[in-house]
């Protein structure tokens, strides 16, 4: 059988960490404070941005929510970035995608300086991380490597598979796993015999947002296969990139969609406010 490698006792803990962290900076006088910016109209995102807002106030970080229609231009966005940027009392900055149509994430978030950076989606935030220097990865990313060491699944020497080279997630995994002393081999739409990229894998991570690409021709009996892929069918049912039921007795273990990555990324995130905050207060206590 193949295991389940289960993200939701590992967010439990991550945000039990979280709240005794955000409780310790509250007695010390330091709110943990996220703004969120949220460029749409969309209800679905709204609600997702609501249920962070909450999963924040449950640990005790202040979040809030800057809202600006869809119309928005891309200098009243940046207006919101920078004003965040610039306010002592704020110490991750959050931008909901996606963007606007014609408005450039990447370029967007080169107004979120990499200190407040929780999502590490200012392009020189993945610079600093490709040079290993402190810097704050995406939180999706992070959550992958934090769900590999909760289950125990050794990086070092092995080979893995990351399905996906996008900057939010593809890209920053690459180079965690790297820095983890993996072997990394980065696919993406245009891989050819993608599927013997992927068997020949000790780990493969998908992160493509296609629905159930990873199926049994694209895995061997060893593997571990970790699905990071979000995507919503006709009948609004939550899939992943990995056809959980095609691989089921191949596989050595898989992540589930939901229950697997997604819960960790959360905590992560809220993890990341609580370190820009403890960064912020030592800057504060040396006088910097
Ligand atoms: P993205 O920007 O659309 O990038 C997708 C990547 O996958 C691209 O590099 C693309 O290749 C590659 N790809 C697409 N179809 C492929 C195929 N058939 N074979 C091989 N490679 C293929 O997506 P993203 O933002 O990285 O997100 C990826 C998935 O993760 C989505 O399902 C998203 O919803 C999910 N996600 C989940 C979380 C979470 O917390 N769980 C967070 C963020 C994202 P090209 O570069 O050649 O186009």
């Amino acid at each position: 059988v193949t295991e389940i490698l289960g993200g939701k006792e590992l967010s439990a803990s991550i945000r039990s960490q979280v709240a005794a962290a955000a409780e310790e900076l509250r007695s010390e006088g330091t709110v943990p404070t996220v703004v969120i910016v949220v460029v749409t109209d969309d209800e679905g995102t709204l609600s997702y941005v609501r249920s962070l807002v909450r999963a924040a106030a449950s640990t005790g970080i202040e979040a809030e929510v800057v809202s600006l229609p869809a119309e928005a231009s891309e200098a009243e966005v940046v207006a919101a970035l920078t004003k965040a940027a610039g306010d002592p009392r704020v110490h991750g900055i959050l931008l909901q995608t996606p963007l606007p149509g014609g408005m450039s994430t990447a370029e967007v978030a080169l107004h979120i300086p990499p200190a407040k950076d929780v999502d590490g989606a200012n392009p020189l935030s993945l610079g600093l991380l490709t040079a290993g220097l402190p810097s704050f990865a995406p939180a999706t990313a992070v959550a992958v490597m934090e769900l590999l060491a909760h289950h125990s699944i050794r990086l070092a020497g092995r080979s893995v598979a990351v399905v996906g080279r996008s900057t939010v997630v593809g890209k920053p995994l690459a180079q965690l796993l790297l820095a983890a002393n993996a072997t990394v081999t980065i696919c993406h739409s245009k891989t050819s015999e993608l599927d013997e990229v992927t068997s020949s894998a000790d780990v493969v991570i998908a992160a493509a947002g296609s629905p159930h690409l990873i199926g049994e021709d694209h895995v061997s009996d060893t593997a571990v296969v970790i699905d990071v892929g979000t995507n919503v069918d006709a009948d609004g049912k939550l899939l992943g990139d990995v056809d959980g039921d095609a691989i089921e007795g191949i596989a050595a273990a898989r992540s589930p969609v939901p229950g697997g990555v997604g819960p960790v990324t959360t905590g992560v995130l809220l993890r990341h406010v609580v370190e820009a905050a403890q960064r912020s207060g030592t800057f504060a206590r040396n006088g910097q």
